[in-house]
């Protein structure tokens, strides 16, 4: 009995200096002074797109299934490009009209289309995609996904229009909708400018919103759908020549 505790008391003890050993062991490496700045001084130059630019090797084996980021291929190259998004079409009376406009100055453009639109209008996807744009999913009905149950949610995610890029309606979104994104086999898409289109302040208050906040890459959201969109035709046909004597072009997202 005594015997059996001993051994008892000498495998506890052994396991206790293994793992006190191991968090010193532990505690000595971190406390180790960085490397040397050898490696970081030739990425100096171009810091920020060093990480989008080279694919991370050491990236965490749980990421199932990388979607691609819609905007990457563009951030490489120091080519100056604008990318136009619209939402909540197609609409057949505007959606035409803005291919139109598109086509007359060489710009493309992503459309981020209602399932139930597309439902409605066939054939207007179609001409979307043969004038060269891509199409991203705003859902089916347009409702606001964070006041959703689980099962709506899902189903505005899941079964809307098939693409790798998702913009959710209002750009309302927390963890629940970006994990059913992602789970979706889509990548999540905002915006950085927003000419409030759907408001109609007026084809001018439009264009100057869009030149004095559009950046190099900047993705800049207007709408084919939703209303009357005059207003957003007009704005684009006139601030996409402004824009391309600043050197902008204007591809379509990767979606
Ligand atoms: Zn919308």
């Amino acid at each position: 009995m005594s015997r059996r505790f001993a051994a008892f008391v000498a495998a506890g003890t052994a396991l206790a200096v293994l793992v006190i050993g191991s968090l010193i062991a532990i505690a000595l490496g971190q406390a180790q002074p960085p490397k040397p700045a050898v490696a970081s001084t030739s990425s100096s130059a171009t810091p920020s797109a060093t990480p989008t630019k080279t694919p991370n090797v050491n990236a965490p084996t749980t990421a199932k299934r990388p979607v691609p980021n819609p905007t990457a291929a563009f951030a490489a190259s120091n080519k100056k490009v604008l990318f136009f998004s619209f939402d909540d079409g197609p609409d057949p009376v505007w959606t035409p009209k803005i291919l139109q406009v598109l086509a007359k100055h060489g710009a493309h453009a992503t459309f981020f289309e209602l399932g139930g639109m597309q439902a409605a209008h066939p054939g207007l996807r179609d001409q979307v995609l043969a004038a060269g744009n891509t199409i991203g999913s705003h859902s089916i009905t347009h409702p606001q996904l964070t006041a959703l149950s689980a099962a709506k949610r899902h189903h505005e995610i899941f079964d809307g229009p098939r693409s790798t890029c998702f913009r959710p309606p209002y750009g309302a979104t927390n963890a629940k909708v970006r994990a059913d994104i992602k789970a979706a086999g889509m990548v999540q898409v905002l915006w950085d400018v927003d000419p409030r289109d759907w408001s109609r302040p007026g084809t001018q208050a439009i264009v100057q919103n869009i030149l004095t906040n559009a950046h190099p890459r900047s993705i800049i959201l207007l709408h084919d759908g939703g209303g009357d969109r005059s207003q957003t035709v007009a704005a684009l046909d006139k601030v996409l020549p402004l824009l391309k004597a600043q050197g902008y072009s204007f591809p379509a997202m990767d979606c």
